[in-house]
């Protein structure tokens, strides 16, 4: 299907072709769902919103619900005023959410609607029950991308819910990223092991994974409660992953409740976990359990015994910021060199973060922020790798150029898997590498001669 795609790379400022990303209310939307009982709520046109979910709904197979304010050429003219009232009264009539988040549009944005003005007249008209709550952030696709959309609806929550206090307890807040449902309540499982007290938020663990009881609940079991949230605020610390999707919400909470957050890279990889560990330990004084370091033990033994495989392999990634940041390092440490490195999301420190991990390695690696798969796939032909790491949508340029592909990030449609096992910390690591090394030895079997064609490789 890429066959085609032209080998000479010529400068692009106003084009793009194969986005590496999509629209900020994807990942709005699907942060709102890691809250306790609520309703993402999308102010604008139906078509957004049935793409929105649907994306999700294919990615994660789970059905993904989310209302919205239905836009028409009136509203269009006149404002979205009127249909987020009646939307807000139909929505807390029939579906009965403890929360409603409202993200914005392309087109309730460009119309100028002020949720904040809109959302305070439909509380002061009683149109929010008592103890329910309406939150909004607004999500302009034409800037950032899905990974700033959950970043500004997180930040919302804080917004919305912190409540400051002068006396801390002995809680600290996990803001996880965007990361799978599997991975948070991986890294809520690694609190746990630790005995360290945690908010971890948002938090799609049993929403988008509930288990299959033979009976739908519309708000499964779920989510950060909206206590929990409001507790952030008299936490002693925050720990944030990822500087794209999570380090705006920290940064509320400071300002708002005076938490202190320690930012950490998300942990993707051995260094990345080592990273997150150390933090835990600094803030709270606890050690990991002997199962969180026999994990670790059992990592760099499988590092170890399969190095000669990685040796010396040329990796493209692709993806959003703070997965690839991780990755690109964990591929490092397996002796993998990173060669070509692309996320569509904007944003300088992406560069330079990898310039930093890749130093020594790969001083000459083809690195870009708010780049586009087109432009991927022309440095691949350019200079060759052995693998490509990325989201579904690599798929057509591992099939055009022939290299073992495996799926990492978001979004994934055409496999399953990606929701249920975790690729942070250490086991997640090993999961990670596992997927890596089958599809090289595939590779390698594939292209073995008869005499070479080993049972044991
Ligand atoms: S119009 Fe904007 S918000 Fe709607 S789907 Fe397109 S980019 Fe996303």
């Amino acid at each position: 299907m890429l066959d085609m795609t032209p080998p000479g790379i010529a400068e692009r400022s106003a084009l793009t072709i194969n986005p590496a990303k999509t629209c900020q209310p994807i990942g709005a939307l699907y942060a709102a769902l890691g809250i306790h009982e609520c309703l993402p709520h999308s102010h604008g046109s139906q078509g957004c919103c049935a793409y929105h979910r649907s994306h999700l709904t294919r990615h994660y197979k789970e059905p993904v619900m989310a209302a919205t304010s239905s836009f028409t050429e009136g509203t269009a003219v006149f404002g979205g005023g009127a249909n987020l009232r009646q939307a807000i009264k139909n929505i807390f009539q029939i579906y009965k959410p403890r929360v409603v988040a409202v993200h914005t549009t392309c087109l309730s944005e460009t119309i100028g609607d002020d949720l904040s003005t809109l959302i305070a007249k439909a509380k002061d008209d009683g149109l929010i029950p008592e103890g329910s709550f309406v939150i909004h952030t607004n999500t302009p696709s034409y800037v950032g991308s899905h990974v700033t959309g959950f970043s500004n609806m997180t930040r919302s929550m804080v917004n919305y819910f912190a409540e400051p206090a002068k006396q801390k307890k002995g809680q600290i807040n996990v803001i996880p990223g965007f990361v799978e449902p599997s991975d948070m309540r991986h890294i809520k499982m690694l609190l746990n092991e630790m005995g360290v007290k945690a908010v971890v938020f948002p938090d799609t663990s049993d929403v988008l994974d509930a288990p299959q009881t033979g009976s739908h609940r519309f708000y499964p079991k779920g989510g950060v409660t909206v206590e929990a949230l409001k507790s952030t605020g008299s936490s002693k610390k925050t720990i944030a992953m990822g500087s794209f999707a999570s380090e705006a919400a920290a940064q509320a909470l400071m300002v708002k409740a005076d938490v202190p957050y320690d930012l950490i890279d998300l942990p993707i990889g051995i260094a990345a976990t080592d990273r997150f560990m150390q933090s835990l330990m600094d803030i709270t004084g606890k050690e990991p359990s002997e199962r969180i370091l026999d994990d670790r033990g059992r990592l760099v033994d499988m590092m170890t015994d399969n190095q000669q495989y990685f040796y010396g392999k040329k990796v493209a990634v692709f993806g959003d910021p703070d997965h690839v940041i991780s990755m690109t390092e964990f591929l490092v440490s397996m002796d993998m060199i990173p060669i070509h490195i692309l996320t569509g999301t904007p944003g300088k420190r992406f560069e330079q973060r990898i310039r930093e991990i890749l130093k020594d390695v790969a001083p000459d690696a083809r690195v870009k922020a708010a780049g586009d798969l087109f432009e991927l796939h022309q440095w691949i032909k350019a200079e060759p790798v052995d693998l490509l790491m990325g989201n579904t949508y690599g798929k057509h340029i591992a099939r055009a150029e022939d290299v073992p592909f495996v799926r990492f990030g978001f979004p994934i449609l055409d496999r399953v898997g990606h929701s249920y096992f975790p690729v942070v910390g250490y086991r997640g690591a090993m999961h990670l590498m596992e997927k890596i090394l089958g599809v090289l030895l595939d590779r390698k079997d594939r292209d073995a001669a008869e005499e070479n064609f080993e049972l044991i490789m």
